[in-house]
Parts: structure tokens; C-alpha cells; sequence
């Protein structure tokens, strides 16, 4: 085991038995484990579990119980016996990774380990005509974005010109288990940064920030306000915070935005996130304006991934 590795980074590990670092196949690893998180451990699991970045083993610590006698969880850890490997998933400080060439950069994107996010949608797209108007209408998450300078070389004030995406918060959480390992450039970032490392916990937030970045929150109540319930009316989303000083934090926009993104009345509980400023809000703070691709719900399935 590695000592002082206590971080929180790994989130599951790819379980598979009879598979090994030395002897298996990465793709049918990646294929058919099982994602386990620390706390779906069992002891039967020992020596089938594999680091979803380098695939060496992995081992839950404590092995026999989901809570150490403190009370803190347990986690994944790597093994000394692979301490050749590197994988930044040992360190508990993220790192940023730069690409050598354009071509290893290009490569990256195409074997969908890199995504290059040019921004976020503002206006939800167009349905083609005969998309119908019914409920299995599957949203247009992704589109292409310009071919953008991106400073991500190795070198010092070297960029290099690749394809961008403009994206949305409801992609990201599409397959969010896959995609919280994958390197994200964000616009104005100096490097890109696995998405695990680019989620901020809004119980954390104790003031305004102007650069937008990725939330998450966890939703405490939501309120439509007016008389009559307009779509157009406001709908304060109240977010888990409770930092001294701060009175609330929500989102605050408009119910017929928010209900589009599936939260209403009976989303309290849901984990949401958000690629925007904090703002201020009187006594609290709030996101606003979001555009249209900038906020969604998190799949149930994937919450006990954050935190
Ligand atoms: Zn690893």
C-alpha cells in the first residue's frame, strides 16, 4: 500500500475476476467490470479490482469494513508492488496534463479521452421537423465547436489548433461515470484536468466567484413562486450549504427553464450541477442565467460518485 494515498479520487474501481494487470485485456476490462464504489467492497472482491486509470490493483482500505473506527470512509489505494506505474490518481493533488505533439493531443480526443469544450449551449437546438413533440425526443447534447487555438502543449506557449465542442451539463452527466476520468478543457483553463478534479461542492462555496466553473449541490427544497404558477415565474432551487454567514444558495431561474431539466416539486434530494458564476443574493448566493445546457440533474445512479 502506499503510504499517506488517503485521497478521494477514485471513485470505483473496475471489478473483474480472474482479469490481471500483467495478462488481461484492457478493452474487455473497461467492457464488462462491474464499477464498484469503496462501500459496495466485498472481501470475495480481493485482488479483482483495478484502478480505472492504470488498471494495476487495487485494494480497499480498511479491507473488512466500510468505516474506519473514526468514522472516515473507506477508500481505493494503490499497491507499492506497482509503484513503477504512474497514475495520478496516487497523488490526492489533481495535475493537469499537457500533450507532447498535436497528434498525441488529436488521438486523445478521438479515443474520447480528452474534450475540448469550447462552451456551453445558451439556447436549446432546434428539433429536426419530424423529430415529433412527444416525450422520447433524445436531446442534442454535443455539438461541434470551432477549431480553436488550445494552450495545452507541453511546451510553454505552445498551443495547439483541435476541434471544440460545445457542450451541456446534461451530456457531461450522460455516461458520468466514464466521463469523470477523461480530461476536460474548459475554456480560460491553463491545462486540461480530469473531470473529477473540475467538480466544486456548492457546501463548500462561501462567496461570489465571476469565472464560471462545474457545481454540484444537493437539492434541500424548491420553491415556484407567484400567484398563479406561471412558467415564466421564478423557481428558487435551495441548495445544501451551510457555511456561517451565508443565508441560502439557490438557483434562480425561471420554472419553465428549470422543469425542461426535470426539476420540480419532487426533486428535493436530487443531486444537480452547474457550469456557472456565483452570484450574489442578498443574504445567500445563487446561480442565474444560466443558459439552457449549463444545469441538469444528475442520473440517481451516479450520485454516490460525488463527495
Ligand atoms: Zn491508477
Amino acid at each position: 500500500m502506499t503510504e499517506g494515498e488517503s485521497n478521494r479520487r477514485i471513485k470505483y474501481a473496475f471489478q473483474l475476476p480472474g482479469w490481471s494487470f500483467e495478462n488481461g485485456n484492457r478493452d474487455r476490462l473497461r467492457r464488462e467490470a462491474v464499477k464498484v464504489a469503496p462501500s459496495e467492497y466485498q472481501v470475495e472482491m480481493d485482488g479483482s479490482t483495478f484502478c480505472p486509470v492504470c488498471y494495476t490493483n487495487l485494494n480497499r482500505v480498511p479491507k473488512q469494513k466500510e468505516h474506519f473506527s473514526n468514522g472516515r470512509e473507506a477508500y481505493f489505494c494503490h499497491l507499492a508492488a506497482y509503484k513503477e506505474i504512474k497514475c495520478d490518481l496516487r497523488s490526492s493533488r489533481p495535475e493537469g496534463k499537457r500533450y507532447e505533439t498535436h497528434e498525441e493531443a488529436q488521438k486523445a480526443i478521438d479515443d474520447e479521452n480528452l474534450v475540448i469544450v469550447n462552451g456551453f449551449m445558451k439556447e436549446k437546438p432546434e428539433l429536426p421537423q419530424d423529430a415529433g413533440d412527444g416525450y422520447d425526443e433524445t436531446p442534442i447534447e454535443d455539438l461541434a465547436g470551432p477549431i480553436s487555438d488550445i494552450p495545452i502543449a507541453r511546451h510553454t506557449g505552445e498551443s495547439f489548433k483541435l476541434p471544440s465542442k460545445i457542450t451541456t451539463v446534461a451530456g457531461i452527466c450522460r455516461n458520468f461515470d466514464e466521463n469523470l476520468y477523461k480530461y476536460y478543457y474548459f475554456p480560460n483553463q491553463k491545462h486540461s484536468i480530469r473531470l473529477v478534479d473540475l467538480l466544486h461542492s456548492v457546501e463548500k462555496i462561501q462567496e461570489e466567484h465571476d469565472e464560471p466553473k462545474l457545481y454540484y449541490g444537493v437539492i434541500e427544497s424548491t420553491v415556484h413562486l407567484g400567484e398563479h404558477k406561471r412558467p415564466d415565474n421564478i423557481r428558487m432551487t435551495y441548495l445544501k450549504n451551510n457555511q456561517p454567514g451565508l443565508q441560502d444558495f439557490c438557483i434562480k431561474l425561471e420554472d419553465r427553464h428549470q422543469k425542461s431539466h426535470g426539476i420540480t416539486d419532487a426533486s428535493v434530494g436530487r443531486t444537480v450541477i452547474v457550469y456557472g458564476e456565483v452570484s450574489d443574493n442578498g443574504t445567500g448566493l445563487c446561480f442565474k442565467n444560466l443558459g439552457w445546457g449549463e444545469l441538469a440533474l444528475l442520473p440517481k445512479k451516479y450520485e454516490d460518485l460525488l463527495g
